[in-house]
């Protein structure tokens, strides 16, 4: 059966293999520190409810989303919280966070009967999913009852679960599919309850057969979920190019996927609307791909909010054989789209979605040089653009002086989804991305320099920065 995708992407060096094989394995965090940014999502901080001094269980509510498009953050371990203090995360900048010292016991709070599909209503499954304070796992943030409740109840026809999972290392959704797959599906009916018009689809990456073959065999009494296969390129799990190959819909930066009548959601973020709903459990445990060339047992933990990299490194079996940790580069997210991690106590948070550690000399750059014109960087943009010519606006608006931001405007340079696809094929080495990414994240923070892209961005975080403060504020288009 022929794979559907979109024009343009690149197909990378495949580091599946390392994970794919091994099943999911529980971690526990040691006793001792475990940190909580207020800052997980992409609107303000959450408010804490607890104080230094209380003692709080697994579950417990210890901050509460301050609007819409806050979260609420929950306890992941039992013990004393304390201190509530600026902390490190994993992009090197200090966010206010609950600090609570593990006591190992993982004493629990207790939950409600779980719930059954017969009497759930789009209200109550709404409710849940906000104080569960679920967000976008697969890198946005995005807290997950705001985005089902700017979407228009009668228009959205397609609610997608994206497993397709295009980054080179991260197998977290292929096991997920292979031993929890109903979580998945119980998640995505969730959707089609709250959505009574929609269909669902789910996504998957063509190499992925066997989950492929699990799911429609469960699924094939259900008129309402389809199974799709979608080519195995970069980045084939973006927003619009998972909508574009499902649906042929297109759709540009300053819209929302609801504008055509479409909701995504990714793999873990279902599992937790499953948990939420269904279990009345909150968002406290996620799975992290643990990966990378330079680890000696490379596979996919199950982790409580809060674990830090240092812990999860330590449990995880340590690097090869001749390999310290001055010999590598931990990376939180994959190697595309991903950032280094200088300081390894920062925390696990809801949108760290994998570690991957590699040998510096495999991450070694190339020193710059002149472009040639070979328009490789134009023929792999999933978006359309031309990279060069954005590159070559950015000093050419400079001096300009009048409008520093018309030629990159012109050029569709908000349109960049900041895939890293232009710096991953430029054979000058020129690190398009970065300087085209943040370009726009500059033009994005003044809502008047972002004029019609206010509407997604600015008007979204309700007139706040949304980097300020988040911990990993990545572009959404991302897994
Ligand atoms: S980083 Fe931006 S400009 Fe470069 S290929 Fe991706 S979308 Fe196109
Ligand atoms: S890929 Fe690099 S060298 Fe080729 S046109 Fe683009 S910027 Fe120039």
């Amino acid at each position: 059966m022929a794979t559907q995708t979109f024009a343009g992407g690149v197909i990378l060096r495949d580091g599946k293999n390392l994970t794919k094989k091994r099943t999911v394995q529980t971690l526990f965090p040691k006793t001792g520190e475990m940190v909580f940014p207020l800052s997980q999502h992409v609107g303000r901080p959450a408010i804490p409810v607890v104080e230094p001094g209380d003692y709080v269980r697994t579950g417990t509510l210890i901050a509460k989303a301050d609007g819409a498009l806050s979260a609420n953050l929950h306890a992941s371990v039992s013990g004393i919280v304390t201190a509530i203090e600026p902390r490190k995360v994993s992009g090197g900048r200090l966010v206010r966070s609950i600090v609570i010292d593990n006591d190992g016991l993982f004493l629990e709070e207790p939950v409600p009967e779980d719930t059954s599909f017969e009497n759930l209503t789009r209200r109550s499954a709404f409710r849940m999913i906000r104080d569960a304070g679920i967000v976008g796992m697969g890198g946005s943030g995005m807290p997950t009852a705001y985005k089902i409740r700017q979407a228009d109840q009668s228009e959205i026809d397609t609610v997608i679960a994206n497993c397709v999972e295009c980054d080179p290392y991260e197998t977290s959704d292929y096991r997920r599919i292979l031993e929890d797959p109903w979580r998945v599906i119980s998640g995505l009916m969730v959707l089609l309850t709250i959505f009574p018009r929609a269909r669902g689809f789910i996504a998957l990456s063509e190499k992925n057969r066997e989950g492929y073959r699990l799911l429609r065999n469960l699924l094939k009494d259900n008129d309402r979920i389809f199974v799709r296969r979608l080519s195995e390129k970069y980045p084939q799990g973006s927003e619009r190019q998972l909508i574009y190959a499902l649906t042929g819909r297109q759709y540009n930066a300053a819209m929302l996927p609801s504008d055509i009548g479409c909701l995504v959601q990714n793999t873990d973020t279902l599992v937790a609307i499953n948990q939420a709903v269904m279990m009345h459990q909150p968002l406290i445990t996620r799975i992290l791909t643990v990966t990378g060339d330079a680890l000696r047992h490379p596979r996919n933990f199950r982790v409580r909010i809060g674990t830090s990299f240092r812990d999860i490194l330590e449990q995880e079996g340590g690097l090869v054989k001749g390999c310290s940790l001055d010999d590598v580069v931990v990376l939180d997210g994959g190697p595309m789209m991903g950032h280094p991690v200088e300081d390894l106590d920062v925390p696990v948070t809801k949108t760290t979605s994998s570690i991957v550690v590699c040998r510096k000399e495999d991450l070694m750059a190339r020193p710059e040089t002149a472009c040639t014109r070979c328009g490789r960087c134009v023929e792999v943009c999933p978006n359309r653009l031309s990279p060069l010519t954005l590159y070559l606006d950015l000093a050419a608006d400079k001096k300009k002086g009048q409008n520093p931001d018309a030629g990159f405007l012109q050029h569709g340079g908000m349109e960049c989804s900041g895939c890293g696809c232009c710096s991953y094929v430029c054979p000058s080495a020129i690190n398009l991305t970065a300087a085209i990414y943040a370009k726009k994240r500059r033009i994005l923070q003044d809502p008047v320099r972002a004029g019609a892209y206010a509407r997604r961005y600015v008007r979204a975080f309700s007139g706040t920065d949304p980097a300020a403060g988040a911990t990993t504020p990545k572009d959404k288009n991302r897994k």
